[in-house]
């Protein structure tokens, strides 16, 4: 198999229930040994994909390959069992009636011996070895979660589909088994595609993300590329808080109380949105809002009142509401500065470190 073929390719998927397209045209390709989160809100169709490629659904048009080879198009499909595709979801059902390694024997195939060989090394290889003749019931939930991950791929499957498999699991327990199970998944070289709507979840886990709304894939690209050149408003705010300063361009400039920043390329008269993260807006500490406005390396200072002020562990959240036109920017701050309501201060705004996007009427 050359390396260039994708393990896993889908290409202008649609999915429609009753006249309304809730897969929109997507396309998609996971190479082995790779993580693509499909990152989106509740409703925007991540599961409806996966289930389609999964083989349990049957989508209206599109192709889906694995190593090149056609599973499914408009006329075609091969069956779920056929496509060397596992699932894991939130509700992982491990057999009650089974005991461990009989659950992770499951899908196997093989001599008796074989099987077993496979089961010890993967419960090894989950930290469970010593439960392998328990019962579901007797394991708290992420025992449950991992035997659930070494039934999944014991048959060694090419693609791994995970539906929020760990949103059932409290956050410290989550933590170990999202790095466990990627470095596994990563081990057998499978290509996976992690549904989920928590984009922490999705930076922490994804070589790529796919930035899914309204049945359509909206961004797709390494985290950091993602995170740091969101294609519009909403993909900025899907990732964090977001500051949003309307402005007018008038001559490849748009002034604000923050000095003027450059909008090249728009018309006279567009409408913008300046959109910035909270830990980018500077708050200038040491000038106490006083004086006149400062001008620095950043544009001009405007300043606001400290409206709110909450400590959140590792840093500060810092509402301000602005002199100029009494709305609330807020601002992160290492936790150490947690300055008083009613304080006035300079803000200024990072300019690398802004997104600048034409308005769009809603
Ligand atoms: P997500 O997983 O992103 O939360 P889903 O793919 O589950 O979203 O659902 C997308 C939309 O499709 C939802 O509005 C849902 O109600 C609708 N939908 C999903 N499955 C069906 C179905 N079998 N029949 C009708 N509508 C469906
Ligand atoms: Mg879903």
């Amino acid at each position: 198999m050359p390396a260039d073929v994708p393990r896993l390719e889908i290409q202008h998927l649609i999915r429609r229930f009753g006249g309304r397209t809730v897969v929109d045209d997507v396309s998609l390709r996971v190479m082995a040994g790779q993580v693509t989160c499909l990152l989106g809100p509740s409703g925007c169709g991540k599961s409806t994909t996966l289930r389609c490629i999964a083989g349990v659904d049957t989508p209206d048009r599109g192709r889906i390959l694995v190593d090149g080879n056609l599973v499914c198009d408009g006329t075609f499909s091969v069956p779920p069992e056929g496509r060397s595709i596992g699932l894991m979801f939130q509700d992982f059902a491990l057999f009650p009636h089974l005991s461990v390694a009989d659950n992770v024997a499951f899908g196997l195939r093989g001599t008796r011996k074989e099987k077993r060989a496979r089961v010890r090394h993967l419960l090894d290889r989950v930290h469970l070895a010593d439960f392998i003749d328990q019962f579901p019931h007797e394991l708290s939930g992420g025992e449950q979660q991992r035997v659930a991950l070494a039934r999944a791929i014991a048959p060694r499957p090419k693609i791994m589909l995970m539906d929020e498999p760990f949103s059932g699991l409290d956050n410290r327990l989550r933590d170990g088994i999202r790095d466990e199970t990627l470095e596994i998944l990563k081990e057998e070289g499978t290509a996976v595609l992690l549904v989920t709507h928590e984009p922490e979840e999705a930076m922490r886990m994804a070589d790529e993300i796919a930035l899914m709304r309204g049945g359509r894939i909206v961004q797709q690209g390494a985290p950091y590329n993602v995170y740091n050149a969101p294609v519009d408003k909403v993909a900025a705010g899907f990732f964090s808080d977001i500051n949003v300063i309307p402005g007018v361009v008038q001559g490849a400039l748009t002034d604000t109380p923050f000095g003027a920043f450059l909008t090249p390329g728009m018309p006279d008269g567009t409408g913008v949105d300046i959109v910035i993260r909270p830990q980018h807006l500077k708050i200038d500490f040491d000038r106490g809002g006083r004086g006149p406005s400062p001008t620095t390396s950043d544009g001009t200072a405007a300043r606001g009142v400290v409206e709110r002020a909450r400590f959140m562990g590792s840093e500060s959240l810092v509402e301000f509401r602005m002199d100029h036109n009494g709305s609330i920017l807020k601002a992160t701050v290492p936790s150490v500065f947690l300055p008083k309501p009613g304080t006035a201060l300079w803000l200024t705004i990072r300019r690398d470190r802004c997104f600048v996007f034409a308005s769009v009427k809603s």
